[in-house]
């Protein structure tokens, strides 16, 4: 069997495809695949709010006050990581799979975009990335995991100030999609 890439070179930026949690890691920032609501919910969302406490929460909901009608799909909003190693979180909003008719592509692309958008305008130098939309919001994570990685990518080529990306697959099954879209991307 070929060897798996789990990690590539754009320009001075590493992207790194690694199984695990994302409440655990180091980097300066990780994503948050929230809600529109920015107030927790299920999977990373309150994986996330659970392990970073009530700070982050707290700034949601400040967030909120310039936001009556929620963040819409696709753009992004930071907070503090509370409890959390990671200094920061982004939270971004992915758009729930109907089909693909409805202009989820580009809304995820979007989603990843914007992210990285406003890492690179905060500062911040490495970000983890969960799989956005593939789970509660039921994106096929094939089609997915190609939009994650070429947003990435594209993103990268096209700017300079980040040193890390890392996708943080929660299970083995995820990490190899990822890994077979990083192999036909690269
Ligand atoms: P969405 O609503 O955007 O689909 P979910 O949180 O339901 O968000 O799922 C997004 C992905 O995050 C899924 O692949 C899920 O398995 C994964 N996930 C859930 N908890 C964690 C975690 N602690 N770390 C990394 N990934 C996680």
């Amino acid at each position: 069997m070929d060897k798996e890439i789990t990690q590539i070179q754009i320009g001075t930026a590493r992207v790194i495809l690694v199984q695990g949690d994302i409440t655990e890691q180091g980097t300066h920032a990780i994503v948050n695949a929230a809600n529109s609501g920015l107030m927790g919910g299920g999977g990373v969302d309150g994986a996330i709010h659970r392990k970073g406490g009530p700070d982050i929460l707290n700034e949601c909901k400040i967030i909120r006050e310039s936001l009556p009608d929620g963040l819409p799909t696709g753009d992004a909003v930071v907070t503090t990581g509370g409890r959390l190693r990671a200094e920061h979180v982004i939270h971004t909003v992915g758009p729930i799979w109907s089909g693909g008719g409805t202009g989820e592509p580009e809304l995820l692309a979007r989603a990843y975009r914007n992210s990285l958008a406003l890492a690179l305008k905060m500062g911040f130098r490495s970000i983890s990335f969960p799989s956005i939309s593939t789970g509660a919001y039921g994106y096929p994570i094939e089609k997915a995991s190609r939009i994650a990685l070429g947003s990435v990518i594209e993103f990268l080529e096209k700017n300079k100030g980040i040193d890390e990306i890392r996708f943080v697959l929660h299970s083995t099954h995820d990490l190899r999609v990822y890994e077979d879209a990083l192999k036909e991307l690269a």
